[in-house]
């Protein structure tokens, strides 16, 4: 205990999207940035904009996200902690906010299984861990389902995608997963965990090679979505 006291006295901890000094009573977020993070709140309406982002493509049972990105904002902290910073705790921190929610709203009621957008092997290599999977893992832990993070393989190390168009996405994903098993998912509904939604192209692929494994149905949850798409 002191110890920790001391280690706080002189390493304060700092808020994960504004990076002030975090008060004692709070973990990770500080007060202010979980008041002003822009919430969706998709889970909490039917007809929600996901879907509608997906159509004729995909069609999802249940879709959500729990932030809109802003470029250069408290969202993209967020991730920007959570994929090179080694903050999987965030994940946790983040995934527990949104599973609540979920549980909430019932629209995620029938879900059988959670499964994360894997990174290719080399990826997870130079980084050391799958950022999704931890939030995957919480949202798993809410609903009280299995988290199973070696149903999906990805098998391209697809390129960063953010400065490419829409066809161009699509081309380099599509193909780059495949299932290991489908000893858990035949006849399941799945929900797919990724950390941020800008084509849905990524999630497409995912989907695609989960549909043709016979899956049940199919629900989406991420941190976050880009909002410049439903504007
Ligand atoms: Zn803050």
């Amino acid at each position: 205990m002191i110890i920790n006291y001391l280690v706080d006295l002189f390493f304060p901890q700092s808020c994960f999207a504004c990076s002030k000094t975090l008060h004692d009573n709070e973990i990770e977020i500080c007060t202010e940035c979980r008041h002003h993070l822009p919430l969706t709140n998709y889970h909490f309406r039917k007809e929600e904009p996901i879907n509608q982002l997906f159509f004729g493509r995909l069609e999802f049972k249940a879709a959500t996200a729990l932030f809109f990105f802003q470029k250069n904002g408290r969202v993209q902290k967020l991730l920007h902690q959570l994929k090179y910073k080694n903050q999987e705790s965030l994940g946790t921190t983040l995934g527990t906010w949104l599973g609540l929610e979920m549980k909430s709203s019932m629209l995620f009621d029938t879900v059988d299984l959670v499964v994360p957008v894997p990174s290719h092997k080399k990826r997870m290599k130079k980084r050391g861990y799958n950022q999704v999977l931890s939030f995957a893992q919480a949202i798993a832990n809410v609903l009280e389902v299995p988290c199973n993070n070696l149903v999906l393989i990805k098998t391209k190390n697809t390129k960063s995608q953010v400065f490419q168009t829409k066809e161009q996405r699509w081309k380099s994903v599509v193909n780059s997963f495949k299932i290991n098993t489908n000893e858990f998912i035949y006849n399941k509904h799945i929900l797919i965990v990724d950390d941020l939604i800008t084509t849905g192209s990524t999630i497409e692929a995912c989907a695609k090679v989960l549909i043709d494994a016979e899956v049940k149905n199919l629900s989406l949850a991420t941190i976050a979505i880009t909002s410049s798409m439903f504007r």
